[in-house]
């Protein structure tokens, strides 16, 4: 039953709720003024009971045989009365009968009332017979001084009648009041849901080729619409994610080729020339210069690839910053001397920071490197760590020839180079190291911010968030 309800369609799930929903309203509303009608039409007999006794009463009286008499006193009697046609019974005290007056032969009764038991006013619904129905009303009379009592019927068919026809009206009505619900609602939910058919429909056509399009949003207030704007604004993110990736890998198949043609062009003019010993040296030189940069790029691409696939919370553990630096400072003090530059680290100490050491340290190496490769001999790179409410900054400062402000959110970008020939020829990377950088942080749930201009020199912060920083102590450098 509920994968057969499964299958179908949203409209025609709706138009059956509607339609169950009408029918127990229906029915709800129905048995209410069935019970309404009832409790009149019953409370009216009661009434009209009650108008019987006291005519009846009033009409009877002892002969001398100390029987109990009725006299019908002129046919201008009570007009209840006369369409009673006087159905009543005459009990003395003691239980026994002494007037039966019935409008149906007594033969026709097969199950009379029993005696009465009490001497109460009391009201009761007989069967006299099979679906005769009659209500009875019993009470002490006085019949010339005497005590007796006095039992006043009224045929209920008519009531039942009027009940059972509301209850036929009723159960031929609600099936069709459940159809013409079902149409309805089933009507409704179609033309309710057109857009979102529309909308299925688009979405059909759009392809990796097609991410321009857009699915349409009749109105973008309802809960379609809202879902369509959603929906556009997930195609809008793929296509930018899709753009970036074209532009990756053009770019990437770019890099690789440049150094693939440099050493197919070194191999095959060393094989086309008589060269000596020293000359087909020089030219290995070169080809594994070229070999390296290729495995440089594919180091650098790898380790893009990497971030994206691992999670991003996996490795964070305690990282003493101080330490972190300081390590930083024995990789790089070679490189820095041979530029005859001075590196400098500060750092406040125990700070520690939840976070991935590896990134971190990654992200950091990228940006020293580019702060030493991008300054002058004899210029100061300094690199320092402090505490700030809310969180902990490192920073690379150099002195070198700036960036420009126009290129500080571009040099993020894979492969992006301010001066690509000077980048190359100066021994720069392929435009990777801040992409990484960038990346490795923000896995960290920090960012990078660039503070340059041309020929001031750059700061690169990493910030981050103070949910990072476990544990500090006092400012001391
Ligand atoms: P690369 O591998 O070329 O160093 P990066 O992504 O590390 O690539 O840097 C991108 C570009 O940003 C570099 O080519 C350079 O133009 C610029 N750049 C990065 N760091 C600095 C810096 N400290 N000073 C000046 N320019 C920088």
């Amino acid at each position: 039953m509920k994968s057969w309800w499964l299958q179908r369609s949203v409209r025609l799930r709706l138009a059956l709720w509607y339609a169950a929903a009408t029918a127990l309203v229906l029915i709800a509303f129905a048995w209410f003024v069935y019970e309404v009608i009832e409790h009149r039409l019953a409370a009216e007999i009661d009434r009209q009971l009650r108008i019987d006794f006291d005519l009846v009463e009033a009409q009877l009286s002892i002969d001398n045989e100390e029987h109990v008499q009725w006299n019908v006193r002129g046919s201008h009697g009570d007009e209840g009365f006369a369409r009673m046609s006087a159905w009543f019974e005459v009990w003395s005290e003691n239980k026994e009968l002494l007037l039966r007056h019935w409008p149906v032969p007594e033969a026709n009764i097969k199950d009379a009332p029993p005696a009465p038991h009490g001497s109460t006013l009391k009201f009761a619904t007989v069967e006299l017979e099979r679906g005769l129905f009659v209500r009875m009303m019993e009470r002490p009379g006085r019949v010339q001084g005497q005590s007796v009592i006095i039992r006043v019927f009224r045929d209920e068919t008519e009531m039942r009648r009027s009940l059972r026809e509301i209850v036929e009206v009723s159960l031929l009505g609600f099936p069709l009041a459940g159809a013409l619900a079902a149409i309805g609602g089933y009507l409704v939910a179609t033309r309710s849901l057109a857009p979102l058919d529309a909308m299925a429909r688009q979405a059909h056509r759009i392809t990796s080729e097609s991410l321009s399009k857009r699915l349409p949003n009749l109105n973008p207030n309802d809960e379609l619409g809202r879902l369509a704007a959603v929906f556009n604004e997930t195609l809008t993110r793929l296509e930018a994610s899709f753009a970036e990736l074209q532009r990756f890998t053009s770019d990437a198949s770019h890099e690789l080729r440049s150094p693939l043609t440099a050493l197919r062009a070194v191999g095959e003019v060393a094989l086309r020339d008589d060269n000596d010993p020293a000359m087909l040296r020089e030219t290995i030189g070169s080809m594994l210069e070229e070999a390296q940069r290729l495995t440089d790029l594919v180091d650098s691409l790898l380790t893009l690839a990497r971030m994206d696939a691992t999670k991003a919370d996996a490795m964070r553990a305690e990282v003493n910053i101080a330490a972190l630096l300081e390590e930083i400072r024995d990789q790089f003090e070679v490189l820095a001397a041979e530029k005859k530059q001075t590196f400098g680290v500060t750092s406040d100490h125990n700070v520690v920071v939840q976070t991935d050491r590896t990134l971190l340290r990654l992200a950091l190496v990228n940006l020293v490197h580019n702060a030493i490769q991008h300054s002058p001999s004899s210029s100061k790179v300094t690199l320092a760590a402090a505490r700030r409410p809310g969180g902990v900054d490192i920073s690379v400062s150099d002195s070198g020839h700036g960036i420009a402000p126009e290129y500080h959110e571009k040099i993020f970008e894979p492969f992006f180079r301010v001066d690509k020939a000077r980048s190359r020829s100066g021994g720069g990377g392929v435009g990777l190291g801040l992409a990484i950088a960038k990346r490795a942080i923000e896995r960290n749930g920090g960012r990078i911010i660039v503070e340059s201009d041309l020929d001031r020199g750059s700061v690169f912060r990493i910030e981050l968030a103070s949910s990072n920083q476990l544990a500090s102590s006092p400012a001391t450098t």
